[in-house]
Protein backbone atom coordinates (compact mmCIF):
# COMPACT_ATOMS: atom_id res chain seq x y z
CA UNK A 1 0.00 0.00 0.00
CA UNK A 2 1.31 2.97 -1.26
CA UNK A 3 1.86 6.11 1.68
CA UNK A 4 3.47 9.03 0.56
CA UNK A 5 4.55 10.18 -2.69
CA UNK A 6 4.74 14.23 -3.30
CA UNK A 7 3.48 14.58 -7.07
CA UNK A 8 6.61 16.32 -7.97
CA UNK A 9 9.05 13.22 -7.06
CA UNK A 10 6.28 11.06 -8.81
CA UNK A 11 6.74 13.23 -12.08
CA UNK A 12 10.34 13.55 -11.50
CA UNK A 13 11.14 9.55 -11.32
CA UNK A 14 8.66 9.14 -13.57
CA UNK A 15 10.57 11.55 -16.56
CA UNK A 16 13.53 9.83 -15.50
CA UNK A 17 12.08 6.57 -16.35
CA UNK A 18 11.09 7.79 -19.69
CA UNK A 19 14.42 9.60 -20.25
CA UNK A 20 16.33 6.68 -19.84
CA UNK A 21 14.74 4.57 -22.13
CA UNK A 22 15.33 7.30 -24.44
CA UNK A 23 18.54 7.83 -23.71
CA UNK A 24 18.91 3.24 -24.65
CA UNK A 25 17.30 3.60 -27.74
CA UNK A 26 19.12 6.61 -29.18
CA UNK A 27 22.50 4.97 -28.38
CA UNK A 28 21.41 1.30 -29.07
CA UNK A 29 20.13 2.53 -32.58
CA UNK A 30 23.22 4.48 -33.00
CA UNK A 31 25.97 3.78 -35.99
CA UNK A 32 28.82 5.02 -34.38
CA UNK A 33 28.58 3.74 -30.56
CA UNK A 34 30.97 0.63 -30.60
CA UNK A 35 28.63 -2.22 -29.10
CA UNK A 36 30.67 -3.07 -25.97
CA UNK A 37 30.13 0.24 -25.06
CA UNK A 38 25.86 0.10 -26.34
CA UNK A 39 26.15 -3.14 -23.73
CA UNK A 40 27.49 -0.70 -20.88
CA UNK A 41 25.36 1.79 -21.14
CA UNK A 42 22.13 -0.24 -20.98
CA UNK A 43 23.10 -2.08 -18.41
CA UNK A 44 24.21 0.90 -16.92
CA UNK A 45 20.92 2.82 -17.42
CA UNK A 46 19.24 -0.74 -16.33
CA UNK A 47 21.01 0.04 -12.53
CA UNK A 48 20.00 3.53 -12.50
CA UNK A 49 16.53 2.11 -12.74
CA UNK A 50 16.52 -0.31 -10.25
CA UNK A 51 18.66 2.74 -8.03
CA UNK A 52 16.15 5.29 -8.83
CA UNK A 53 12.66 3.45 -9.13
CA UNK A 54 13.28 1.15 -5.87
CA UNK A 55 14.40 3.83 -3.55
CA UNK A 56 11.41 5.86 -4.69
CA UNK A 57 9.43 3.08 -3.92
CA UNK A 58 11.21 2.45 -0.31
CA UNK A 59 10.09 6.04 0.55
CA UNK A 60 6.45 5.45 -0.49
CA UNK A 61 5.49 2.02 0.48
CA UNK A 62 4.08 1.08 3.83
CA UNK A 63 6.09 -1.39 6.47
CA UNK A 64 9.54 -1.35 7.26
CA UNK A 65 10.46 -4.69 5.78
CA UNK A 66 9.34 -3.70 2.61
CA UNK A 67 10.95 -0.74 2.63
CA UNK A 68 14.38 -2.00 3.93
CA UNK A 69 14.54 -4.56 1.10
CA UNK A 70 14.08 -2.07 -1.42
CA UNK A 71 16.91 0.36 -0.20
CA UNK A 72 19.09 -2.40 -0.05
CA UNK A 73 18.70 -3.83 -3.52
CA UNK A 74 19.02 0.07 -4.58
CA UNK A 75 22.15 0.72 -2.60
CA UNK A 76 23.57 -2.56 -3.78
CA UNK A 77 23.47 -1.39 -7.39
CA UNK A 78 25.30 1.53 -7.01
CA UNK A 79 28.83 0.48 -6.27
CA UNK A 80 28.19 -1.82 -9.60
CA UNK A 81 27.43 1.60 -11.02
CA UNK A 82 30.23 3.46 -10.47
CA UNK A 83 32.36 0.18 -11.57
CA UNK A 84 30.09 0.76 -14.83
CA UNK A 85 30.99 4.14 -15.23
CA UNK A 86 34.92 3.18 -14.83
CA UNK A 87 34.26 0.39 -17.73
CA UNK A 88 32.63 2.47 -19.80
CA UNK A 89 35.11 5.62 -19.43
CA UNK A 90 38.01 2.60 -20.67
CA UNK A 91 36.10 1.57 -23.29
CA UNK A 92 34.77 4.95 -24.57
CA UNK A 93 38.63 6.31 -24.23
CA UNK A 94 40.29 2.63 -25.86
CA UNK A 95 42.24 2.80 -23.04
CA UNK A 96 41.79 -0.58 -21.49
CA UNK A 97 45.12 -2.25 -22.37
CA UNK A 98 47.10 -3.33 -19.19
CA UNK A 99 43.62 -2.45 -16.85
CA UNK A 100 42.70 -6.20 -16.30
CA UNK A 101 44.26 -6.55 -12.97
CA UNK A 102 41.98 -2.51 -11.68
CA UNK A 103 39.24 -3.81 -13.22
CA UNK A 104 38.86 -7.22 -12.16
CA UNK A 105 39.83 -5.65 -8.41
CA UNK A 106 37.03 -3.03 -9.01
CA UNK A 107 34.41 -6.01 -10.25
CA UNK A 108 35.37 -8.08 -7.32
CA UNK A 109 34.83 -5.43 -4.57
CA UNK A 110 31.62 -4.20 -6.30
CA UNK A 111 30.40 -7.62 -6.06
CA UNK A 112 31.51 -7.78 -2.74
CA UNK A 113 29.69 -4.91 -1.50
CA UNK A 114 26.71 -5.51 -3.75
CA UNK A 115 26.23 -8.89 -1.61
CA UNK A 116 26.52 -7.45 1.56
CA UNK A 117 24.42 -4.96 1.26
CA UNK A 118 21.55 -6.54 -0.15
CA UNK A 119 21.58 -9.68 2.29
CA UNK A 120 23.03 -8.14 5.78
CA UNK A 121 23.02 -5.59 8.05
CA UNK A 122 26.16 -4.12 7.69
CA UNK A 123 25.74 -1.58 5.36
CA UNK A 124 22.21 -0.64 5.68
CA UNK A 125 21.08 -2.22 9.15
CA UNK A 126 17.63 -0.62 8.77
CA UNK A 127 14.68 1.90 8.18
CA UNK A 128 12.01 3.95 9.78
CA UNK A 129 9.46 6.30 8.59
CA UNK A 130 9.74 9.87 10.43
CA UNK A 131 5.72 11.10 9.59
CA UNK A 132 6.82 10.46 6.10
CA UNK A 133 9.93 10.77 5.44
CA UNK A 134 11.93 7.82 5.38
CA UNK A 135 15.41 7.59 7.42
CA UNK A 136 17.89 4.98 7.01
CA UNK A 137 20.54 3.56 9.57
CA UNK A 138 23.69 2.49 8.59
CA UNK A 139 25.71 -0.19 9.41
CA UNK A 140 29.32 -0.85 10.91
CA UNK A 141 31.00 -0.69 6.83
CA UNK A 142 28.61 1.64 5.65
CA UNK A 143 32.43 4.08 5.40
CA UNK A 144 33.61 1.50 3.65
CA UNK A 145 30.99 1.01 1.21
CA UNK A 146 31.41 5.16 0.80
CA UNK A 147 35.28 4.32 1.01
CA UNK A 148 34.74 2.42 -2.14
CA UNK A 149 32.67 4.70 -4.09
CA UNK A 150 34.70 7.75 -3.48
CA UNK A 151 37.87 6.08 -4.79
CA UNK A 152 36.02 5.08 -7.97
CA UNK A 153 35.14 8.05 -8.67
CA UNK A 154 38.24 9.66 -8.03
CA UNK A 155 39.78 6.82 -10.24
CA UNK A 156 37.19 7.55 -13.19
CA UNK A 157 38.38 11.47 -12.68
CA UNK A 158 41.61 10.89 -13.45
CA UNK A 159 40.93 8.94 -16.36
CA UNK A 160 39.27 11.45 -17.98
CA UNK A 161 41.96 13.98 -17.20
CA UNK A 162 44.80 12.08 -18.38
CA UNK A 163 42.64 11.85 -22.28
CA UNK A 164 41.80 15.19 -21.78
CA UNK A 165 45.44 16.11 -21.57
CA UNK A 166 46.82 13.68 -24.88
CA UNK A 167 44.12 14.00 -26.83
CA UNK A 168 45.36 18.22 -27.27
CA UNK A 169 44.88 17.49 -30.85
CA UNK A 170 41.20 16.28 -30.88
CA UNK A 171 39.24 19.07 -30.12
CA UNK A 172 35.70 17.30 -31.02
CA UNK A 173 36.76 14.70 -28.33
CA UNK A 174 38.18 17.56 -26.06
CA UNK A 175 34.43 18.52 -26.04
CA UNK A 176 32.98 15.15 -25.06
CA UNK A 177 35.40 14.67 -22.81
CA UNK A 178 34.80 18.30 -20.84
CA UNK A 179 31.03 17.26 -20.73
CA UNK A 180 31.68 13.84 -19.11
CA UNK A 181 34.01 15.59 -16.70
CA UNK A 182 30.94 18.41 -16.11
CA UNK A 183 28.36 15.43 -16.05
CA UNK A 184 30.78 13.37 -12.78
CA UNK A 185 31.13 16.35 -10.83
CA UNK A 186 27.32 16.99 -10.88
CA UNK A 187 26.47 13.79 -9.88
CA UNK A 188 29.21 13.42 -7.36
CA UNK A 189 28.59 16.28 -5.98
CA UNK A 190 24.85 15.84 -5.45
CA UNK A 191 25.23 12.73 -3.89
CA UNK A 192 28.23 13.45 -1.70
CA UNK A 193 26.22 16.77 -0.07
CA UNK A 194 22.25 14.82 -0.88
CA UNK A 195 22.66 11.21 0.23
CA UNK A 196 25.71 11.49 2.25
CA UNK A 197 26.65 15.38 3.83
CA UNK A 198 22.49 15.49 4.46
CA UNK A 199 21.50 12.35 6.20
CA UNK A 200 24.73 11.39 8.04
CA UNK A 201 25.93 14.39 9.75
CA UNK A 202 22.65 16.82 9.78
CA UNK A 203 20.23 13.84 10.27
CA UNK A 204 18.37 15.30 7.11
CA UNK A 205 16.68 13.16 4.79
CA UNK A 206 14.18 14.88 3.31
CA UNK A 207 16.59 16.23 0.46
CA UNK A 208 17.81 12.35 -0.16
CA UNK A 209 15.91 11.96 -3.26
CA UNK A 210 17.74 14.64 -5.35
CA UNK A 211 21.63 12.20 -4.85
CA UNK A 212 19.60 9.62 -6.68
CA UNK A 213 17.73 11.89 -9.38
CA UNK A 214 21.19 13.36 -10.44
CA UNK A 215 22.23 10.04 -12.24
CA UNK A 216 19.89 11.31 -15.05
CA UNK A 217 21.86 14.10 -15.71
CA UNK A 218 25.26 12.12 -15.70
CA UNK A 219 23.41 9.55 -17.93
CA UNK A 220 22.41 11.81 -20.35
CA UNK A 221 25.66 13.78 -21.05
CA UNK A 222 27.07 10.30 -21.39
CA UNK A 223 24.35 9.85 -23.87
CA UNK A 224 25.15 13.32 -25.53
CA UNK A 225 28.93 12.67 -25.58
CA UNK A 226 28.51 9.31 -27.43
CA UNK A 227 26.69 10.62 -30.22
CA UNK A 228 27.17 14.32 -30.47
CA UNK A 229 27.26 15.48 -33.55
CA UNK A 230 26.97 11.99 -35.18
CA UNK A 231 23.43 9.88 -36.19
CA UNK A 232 21.12 11.57 -34.31
CA UNK A 233 19.92 15.05 -33.73
CA UNK A 234 17.40 16.94 -31.64
CA UNK A 235 14.33 16.06 -33.25
CA UNK A 236 14.22 12.27 -33.27
CA UNK A 237 15.36 12.61 -29.87
CA UNK A 238 12.32 14.66 -28.96
CA UNK A 239 10.21 12.10 -31.41
CA UNK A 240 11.54 9.40 -29.00
CA UNK A 241 10.92 11.04 -25.87
CA UNK A 242 7.40 11.94 -26.54
CA UNK A 243 6.95 8.15 -28.08
CA UNK A 244 8.12 6.93 -24.86
CA UNK A 245 6.37 9.08 -22.56
CA UNK A 246 3.01 8.52 -24.23
CA UNK A 247 3.48 4.53 -24.07
CA UNK A 248 4.85 5.08 -20.36
CA UNK A 249 1.93 6.98 -19.33
CA UNK A 250 -0.42 4.95 -20.80
CA UNK A 251 0.88 2.03 -19.82
CA UNK A 252 1.45 3.24 -16.17
CA UNK A 253 -2.28 4.37 -16.26
CA UNK A 254 -3.65 1.30 -17.33
CA UNK A 255 -1.84 -1.12 -14.78
CA UNK A 256 -1.97 1.20 -11.51
CA UNK A 257 -4.87 3.62 -11.79
CA UNK A 258 -7.54 1.39 -13.81
CA UNK A 259 -9.63 -0.65 -11.31
CA UNK A 260 -12.21 -1.59 -13.53
CA UNK A 261 -11.36 -4.62 -15.85
CA UNK A 262 -13.45 -3.51 -19.12
CA UNK A 263 -11.50 0.12 -19.07
CA UNK A 264 -8.16 -1.94 -18.26
CA UNK A 265 -8.87 -4.02 -21.37
CA UNK A 266 -9.88 -1.51 -23.61
CA UNK A 267 -6.43 0.95 -22.63
CA UNK A 268 -4.55 -2.29 -22.88
CA UNK A 269 -5.68 -2.53 -26.44
CA UNK A 270 -5.21 1.18 -27.21
CA UNK A 271 -1.58 0.88 -26.18
CA UNK A 272 -1.53 -2.17 -28.05
CA UNK A 273 -2.38 0.17 -30.98
CA UNK A 274 -0.38 2.77 -30.10
CA UNK A 275 2.86 0.39 -30.20
CA UNK A 276 3.27 0.10 -33.76
CA UNK A 277 2.11 4.24 -34.67
CA UNK A 278 4.65 5.30 -31.95
CA UNK A 279 7.17 2.67 -33.74
CA UNK A 280 6.28 3.92 -37.19
CA UNK A 281 7.30 7.89 -35.94
CA UNK A 282 10.15 7.54 -34.82
CA UNK A 283 11.21 4.93 -37.80
CA UNK A 284 10.21 7.18 -40.00
CA UNK A 285 12.54 10.58 -38.05
CA UNK A 286 15.51 7.99 -37.68
CA UNK A 287 14.80 7.39 -42.01
CA UNK A 288 14.81 10.66 -42.89
CA UNK A 289 18.07 12.11 -40.62
CA UNK A 290 19.88 8.99 -42.18
CA UNK A 291 19.28 10.09 -45.87
CA UNK A 292 20.27 13.80 -44.71
CA UNK A 293 23.43 11.88 -43.36
CA UNK A 294 23.81 10.55 -46.32
CA UNK A 295 22.97 13.60 -48.35
CA UNK A 296 26.04 15.03 -45.94
CA UNK A 297 28.15 12.83 -47.03
CA UNK A 298 28.09 12.90 -50.80
CA UNK A 299 27.80 16.93 -50.36
CA UNK A 300 31.33 16.59 -48.65
CA UNK A 301 32.27 13.75 -51.43
CA UNK A 302 31.91 16.31 -53.99
CA UNK A 303 33.18 19.66 -52.02
CA UNK A 304 35.94 17.12 -51.87
CA UNK A 305 36.71 15.98 -55.79
CA UNK A 306 35.62 20.00 -56.34
CA UNK A 307 38.85 20.85 -55.05
CA UNK A 308 40.48 17.82 -56.31
CA UNK A 309 39.29 19.93 -59.92
CA UNK A 310 40.35 22.50 -59.28
CA UNK A 311 44.00 21.34 -57.83
CA UNK A 312 44.77 19.46 -61.31
CA UNK A 313 43.40 22.32 -63.38
CA UNK A 314 45.82 24.84 -61.76
CA UNK A 315 48.44 22.96 -61.89
CA UNK A 316 48.29 21.87 -65.44
CA UNK A 317 47.62 25.31 -66.13
CA UNK A 318 50.77 26.22 -64.64
CA UNK A 319 52.99 23.31 -66.75
CA UNK A 320 51.71 25.04 -69.87
CA UNK A 321 51.96 28.43 -69.04
CA UNK A 322 55.78 28.22 -69.13
CA UNK A 323 56.45 26.35 -72.17
CA UNK A 324 53.75 28.61 -74.13
CA UNK A 325 55.41 32.20 -73.17
CA UNK A 326 58.89 30.18 -74.11
CA UNK A 327 57.40 29.31 -77.95
CA UNK A 328 55.59 33.10 -77.89
CA UNK A 329 59.20 34.35 -76.86
CA UNK A 330 61.07 32.38 -79.59
CA UNK A 331 58.46 33.19 -82.83
CA UNK A 332 58.59 37.03 -81.73
CA UNK A 333 62.23 36.33 -81.96
CA UNK A 334 62.06 35.05 -85.38
CA UNK A 335 59.34 37.64 -86.58
CA UNK A 336 61.31 40.34 -85.26
CA UNK A 337 64.26 39.26 -87.79
CA UNK A 338 66.70 38.01 -84.94
CA UNK A 339 67.38 35.06 -86.90
CA UNK A 340 68.03 36.84 -90.31
CA UNK A 341 65.19 37.37 -93.36
CA UNK A 342 62.07 35.68 -93.45
CA UNK A 343 59.57 34.98 -96.56
CA UNK A 344 56.13 36.48 -96.64
CA UNK A 345 54.98 32.98 -96.20
CA UNK A 346 56.61 32.00 -93.29
CA UNK A 347 55.81 35.45 -91.49
CA UNK A 348 52.14 34.92 -92.05
CA UNK A 349 52.32 31.25 -90.52
CA UNK A 350 54.72 33.01 -87.69
CA UNK A 351 52.21 35.77 -87.11
CA UNK A 352 49.26 32.77 -87.03
CA UNK A 353 51.37 30.74 -84.58
CA UNK A 354 51.81 33.68 -82.49
CA UNK A 355 48.40 34.43 -82.21
CA UNK A 356 47.11 31.10 -81.25
CA UNK A 357 49.88 31.11 -78.85
CA UNK A 358 49.00 34.21 -77.04
CA UNK A 359 44.97 32.87 -76.93
CA UNK A 360 46.12 30.05 -75.43
CA UNK A 361 48.52 32.22 -72.69
CA UNK A 362 45.04 34.23 -71.93
CA UNK A 363 43.31 30.91 -71.66
CA UNK A 364 45.60 29.15 -69.47
CA UNK A 365 46.11 32.68 -66.89
CA UNK A 366 42.38 32.94 -66.58
CA UNK A 367 42.60 29.39 -65.40
CA UNK A 368 45.04 30.39 -62.99
CA UNK A 369 43.24 33.59 -62.10
CA UNK A 370 39.65 32.30 -61.29
CA UNK A 371 41.08 29.97 -57.84
CA UNK A 372 43.34 33.13 -56.68
CA UNK A 373 40.50 35.23 -56.85
CA UNK A 374 38.15 33.09 -55.69
CA UNK A 375 40.18 32.33 -52.97
CA UNK A 376 41.10 35.72 -52.09
CA UNK A 377 44.47 34.92 -52.74
CA UNK A 378 45.15 37.42 -55.57
CA UNK A 379 47.16 40.37 -54.49
CA UNK A 380 45.90 43.81 -55.88
CA UNK A 381 48.50 46.34 -56.73
CA UNK A 382 45.75 49.44 -56.77
CA UNK A 383 47.06 52.68 -58.24
CA UNK A 384 45.73 55.74 -59.97
CA UNK A 385 45.25 54.37 -64.01
CA UNK A 386 44.07 56.40 -67.08
CA UNK A 387 41.67 53.69 -68.53
CA UNK A 388 42.27 55.41 -72.07
CA UNK A 389 45.88 54.05 -72.10
CA UNK A 390 44.78 50.57 -70.65
CA UNK A 391 41.73 50.59 -73.62
CA UNK A 392 44.38 51.59 -76.17
CA UNK A 393 47.12 49.00 -75.35
CA UNK A 394 44.82 46.26 -75.03
CA UNK A 395 43.12 47.21 -78.37
CA UNK A 396 46.70 47.23 -80.11
CA UNK A 397 47.42 43.54 -79.10
CA UNK A 398 44.27 42.58 -81.35
CA UNK A 399 44.72 45.07 -84.77
CA UNK A 400 46.78 42.20 -85.95
CA UNK A 401 44.31 39.85 -85.31
CA UNK A 402 41.33 41.70 -86.52
CA UNK A 403 42.83 42.84 -89.55
CA UNK A 404 43.38 38.75 -90.60
CA UNK A 405 39.88 38.50 -90.14
CA UNK A 406 38.39 41.37 -92.15
CA UNK A 407 37.46 42.85 -89.38
CA UNK A 408 36.68 46.85 -89.56
CA UNK A 409 38.16 47.66 -85.95
CA UNK A 410 38.30 51.01 -83.89
CA UNK A 411 38.81 52.66 -80.43
CA UNK A 412 36.46 55.98 -79.92
CA UNK A 413 37.58 57.73 -77.05
CA UNK A 414 35.39 60.30 -75.90
CA UNK A 415 36.86 64.35 -76.38
CA UNK A 416 38.78 65.40 -73.18
CA UNK A 417 38.32 62.20 -71.30
CA UNK A 418 41.00 62.63 -68.99
CA UNK A 419 39.65 60.45 -65.90
CA UNK A 420 41.68 58.10 -63.53
CA UNK A 421 40.30 55.22 -62.14
CA UNK A 422 42.07 53.59 -58.83
CA UNK A 423 42.23 49.92 -59.74
CA UNK A 424 45.30 47.01 -60.73
CA UNK A 425 46.33 47.84 -64.23
CA UNK A 426 46.62 44.34 -64.75
CA UNK A 427 43.69 42.97 -64.10
CA UNK A 428 41.93 45.99 -65.85
CA UNK A 429 43.73 45.04 -69.31
CA UNK A 430 42.64 41.81 -68.61
CA UNK A 431 39.02 42.68 -68.47
CA UNK A 432 39.31 44.73 -71.58
CA UNK A 433 41.50 41.78 -73.18
CA UNK A 434 38.89 39.08 -72.85
CA UNK A 435 36.09 41.70 -74.33
CA UNK A 436 38.33 42.05 -76.88
CA UNK A 437 39.11 38.45 -77.72
CA UNK A 438 35.63 37.23 -77.60
CA UNK A 439 34.53 40.01 -80.04
CA UNK A 440 36.52 39.42 -82.60
CA UNK A 441 36.14 35.07 -82.09
CA UNK A 442 32.70 35.62 -82.04
CA UNK A 443 32.46 37.93 -84.97
CA UNK A 444 32.98 36.87 -88.41
CA UNK A 445 32.38 40.14 -90.42
CA UNK A 446 31.41 43.41 -89.96
CA UNK A 447 32.66 45.63 -87.31
CA UNK A 448 34.25 45.64 -83.93
CA UNK A 449 34.51 48.93 -82.32
CA UNK A 450 35.83 50.08 -78.46
CA UNK A 451 34.09 53.36 -76.67
CA UNK A 452 34.77 54.98 -73.88
CA UNK A 453 33.67 57.54 -72.26
CA UNK A 454 31.47 59.25 -69.12
CA UNK A 455 27.36 57.89 -69.43
CA UNK A 456 27.53 60.15 -66.46
CA UNK A 457 29.11 62.45 -63.66
CA UNK A 458 31.96 60.25 -61.80
CA UNK A 459 31.54 57.00 -64.10
CA UNK A 460 33.58 55.93 -66.59
CA UNK A 461 32.18 53.14 -69.05
CA UNK A 462 34.02 51.02 -71.63
CA UNK A 463 31.89 49.24 -74.00
CA UNK A 464 32.85 46.80 -77.15
CA UNK A 465 30.52 46.72 -80.03
CA UNK A 466 30.28 43.80 -81.96
CA UNK A 467 28.46 42.48 -85.29
CA UNK A 468 28.79 38.93 -84.76
CA UNK A 469 26.65 36.31 -83.87
CA UNK A 470 24.79 37.48 -80.69
CA UNK A 471 23.22 36.10 -77.67
CA UNK A 472 19.85 35.12 -77.10
CA UNK A 473 17.89 36.69 -73.88
CA UNK A 474 17.99 33.63 -71.95
CA UNK A 475 21.53 33.03 -72.15
CA UNK A 476 22.83 36.76 -71.53
CA UNK A 477 21.23 36.05 -68.41
CA UNK A 478 23.62 32.95 -67.25
CA UNK A 479 27.15 34.56 -69.41
CA UNK A 480 28.75 35.84 -66.36
CA UNK A 481 28.56 32.37 -64.14
CA UNK A 482 31.36 30.75 -64.28
CA UNK A 483 31.77 28.15 -67.00
CA UNK A 484 28.98 29.19 -68.66
CA UNK A 485 29.31 28.97 -73.11
CA UNK A 486 27.00 29.17 -75.26
CA UNK A 487 26.10 26.35 -76.94
CA UNK A 488 25.72 27.76 -80.41
CA UNK A 489 29.30 28.46 -80.00
CA UNK A 490 30.62 26.43 -77.78
CA UNK A 491 31.63 23.81 -80.04
CA UNK A 492 33.20 25.87 -82.82
CA UNK A 493 35.49 27.75 -80.47
CA UNK A 494 38.03 26.80 -78.00
CA UNK A 495 37.15 28.19 -74.65
CA UNK A 496 36.37 28.04 -71.09
CA UNK A 497 33.84 29.79 -70.09
CA UNK A 498 35.90 31.74 -67.37
CA UNK A 499 36.48 34.91 -68.91
CA UNK A 500 33.58 36.67 -68.62
CA UNK A 501 33.46 35.38 -65.02
CA UNK A 502 36.49 36.59 -64.03
CA UNK A 503 35.78 39.77 -65.27
CA UNK A 504 32.33 40.29 -63.38
CA UNK A 505 34.53 39.39 -60.52
CA UNK A 506 37.18 42.13 -60.88
CA UNK A 507 34.41 44.55 -61.90
CA UNK A 508 32.62 43.93 -58.60
CA UNK A 509 35.27 43.96 -56.88
CA UNK A 510 36.13 47.90 -57.60
CA UNK A 511 32.53 48.46 -56.95
CA UNK A 512 31.65 48.91 -60.71
CA UNK A 513 28.89 47.25 -62.84
CA UNK A 514 28.90 44.67 -65.78
CA UNK A 515 26.73 43.77 -68.49
CA UNK A 516 25.92 43.38 -72.23
CA UNK A 517 23.26 44.24 -74.51
CA UNK A 518 22.95 41.87 -77.24
CA UNK A 519 20.14 40.20 -79.99
CA UNK A 520 21.06 36.78 -81.06
CA UNK A 521 22.41 37.62 -84.65
CA UNK A 522 22.56 41.08 -84.37
CA UNK A 523 25.68 41.63 -82.39
CA UNK A 524 26.31 42.13 -78.96
CA UNK A 525 28.02 45.48 -77.00
CA UNK A 526 29.86 44.31 -74.07
CA UNK A 527 30.25 47.06 -71.16
CA UNK A 528 31.50 47.83 -67.89
CA UNK A 529 31.70 50.97 -65.54
CA UNK A 530 34.21 51.62 -62.91
CA UNK A 531 34.08 54.65 -60.60
CA UNK A 532 35.87 57.45 -61.05
CA UNK A 533 38.89 57.72 -59.06
CA UNK A 534 37.96 61.80 -57.44
CA UNK A 535 40.31 64.70 -58.16
CA UNK A 536 42.60 65.77 -55.11
P1 LIG B 1 34.98 31.65 -73.49
O1 LIG B 1 35.01 32.71 -74.53
O2 LIG B 1 36.31 31.16 -73.08
O3 LIG B 1 34.03 30.55 -73.84
P2 LIG B 1 33.81 33.71 -71.81
O4 LIG B 1 33.47 33.69 -70.37
O5 LIG B 1 34.71 34.76 -72.26
O6 LIG B 1 34.40 32.27 -72.14
O7 LIG B 1 32.47 33.79 -72.61
C1 LIG B 1 31.39 32.98 -72.27
C2 LIG B 1 30.50 32.70 -73.45
O8 LIG B 1 29.82 33.89 -73.82
C3 LIG B 1 31.24 32.30 -74.70
O9 LIG B 1 31.44 30.91 -74.73
C4 LIG B 1 30.33 32.74 -75.79
O10 LIG B 1 29.36 31.76 -76.06
C5 LIG B 1 29.61 33.94 -75.20
N1 LIG B 1 30.16 35.21 -75.71
C6 LIG B 1 31.07 35.99 -75.08
N2 LIG B 1 31.34 37.10 -75.80
C7 LIG B 1 30.57 37.02 -76.89
C8 LIG B 1 30.39 37.87 -78.05
N3 LIG B 1 31.06 39.02 -78.17
N4 LIG B 1 29.52 37.48 -78.97
C9 LIG B 1 28.83 36.32 -78.86
N5 LIG B 1 28.96 35.47 -77.79
C10 LIG B 1 29.82 35.82 -76.83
Amino acid sequence: MIIFATPISKIIVFLINVIGITLIINVVLSNSVKKIVKMIFSTMSFLMFIWVDLAFLARIIEGNNNSVLFIRIAWSVTPMLFVLVYYFLIQYLNNFKGKIVLTSILLGLGGFFNIITLFSNTVISSTEFAGKVLIIHYGIFVWAFFGFVAILTMINFLILIKAYKKLKDDLEMRIRIRFLIIGLTIFFIANAVFNIFFPVFLGNFQVYEFGDYSLIIFMTIIAYALIRHRMFGVKVILALFVVVFLGAFLLLDTIFFTQDWIQRMTKLVIFGLYLPVGYLLVRSVINEIKQKEELQVLTEKLKKMDLMKNEFINMAAHELRAPLTAIKGFVSMILEGDTGEINPKTQEFLEDSKLSTDRMIRLVNNMLDVSRIEEGRIVYQDNNINLNEVVKSASSEFELEAKRKGLDFKVEVADGLSDYVFVDRDRIHEVVVNYLSNAIKYTEKGSVIVKIFNPADQVIRVEVIDSGMGIGKVEQQKLFSKFYRVEASAGKTIGTGLGLYISKLLIEHYGGKIGVESEYGEGSKFWFELPVRPKK
